[in-house]
């Protein structure tokens, strides 16, 4: 499946977004999509991002730019599935998840039910539900099925420290809830990527990618177990 994330806002410019608790909510959501993309491209998954980091801005500075650049970037790629990052803040009390999307009855609508179910249950958040949004440009002008997450509420003290410390189980949790398989350890996955850059590096391998994909397909076998020790036994001698 080829999926667009689009994490919400830009560093600086005029479409930063909400704050709360030392977080800001456009580095949240970039640190969010970017362990999903890890999660996504490991699963066979094409991916792209609308921000590849986290100082990245779309647009001329504007919001109508930077949500009408977002857009353009996933219906021109020909995405099969949008799925827009956010954190959401009103007043201090309101806390919870809640999944937006343009209109029920949709495909989009089944994903965003599922993606909300997981990150209620795996994350403990308060169930605000799937709503309906029709008038956000992202959901609205998009040409395939589109879903925005609200994580948390970022100015709400209980939920600002879960979108602190459980970066990567919300995005496992959106992982599970897009793809309907579970989520690998996202330090074992970079863990691999790292050991099969190191040997073709070195020249021990010349196919990077067939040695990264083998040990992914089976991170509790004895390739990756082997490739593991051997690197560590040559780095521990200097060789
Ligand atoms: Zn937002």
């Amino acid at each position: 499946m080829k999926i667009f994330l689009d994490p919400g806002h830009n560093y600086s410019g005029g479409d930063t977004g909400a704050s709360g608790f030392g977080l800001r909510e456009e580095i949240v959501t970039f640190e969010v999509a970017n362990k999903l993309r890890v999660l996504l491209q490991s699963a066979g998954h094409e991916v792209r991002m609308s921000r590849s980091y986290v100082t990245d801005n779309v647009g001329n500075g504007t919001v109508a730019s930077s949500l009408n650049e977002r857009v353009r970037m996933s219906n021109s790629w020909g995405a099969d599935l949008f799925v827009s990052i956010h954190c959401n803040s009103f007043n201090q009390t309101a806390r919870g998840t809640e999944t937006l999307i343009y209109s029920k009855g949709s495909y989009a609508q089944e994903v965003a039910q599922r993606v909300q179910n997981s990150i209620v249950s795996n994350l403990g958040t308060t169930d605000r539900g799937v709503r309906t949004r029709s008038e956000l440009a992202v959901l609205k002008n998009t040409t395939t099925p589109a879903i925005l997450i609200e994580l948390a509420f970022i100015d709400n003290e209980s939920d600002s420290w879960l979108l602190k410390t459980r970066q990567e189980d919300f995005a496992k949790a959106i992982f599970e809830g897009i793809t309907g398989e579970q989520a690998s350890s996202i330090a074992e996955l970079t863990d691999i990527h790292d050991i099969a850059w190191e040997y073709a590096y070195r020249g021990i391998v010349e196919d990077l990618e067939g040695l990264e994909n083998e040990m992914r397909q089976n991170p509790n076998g004895r390739l990756y177990w082997l490739a593991r020790k051997t690197l560590q036994f040559i780095r521990e001698r200097n060789f």
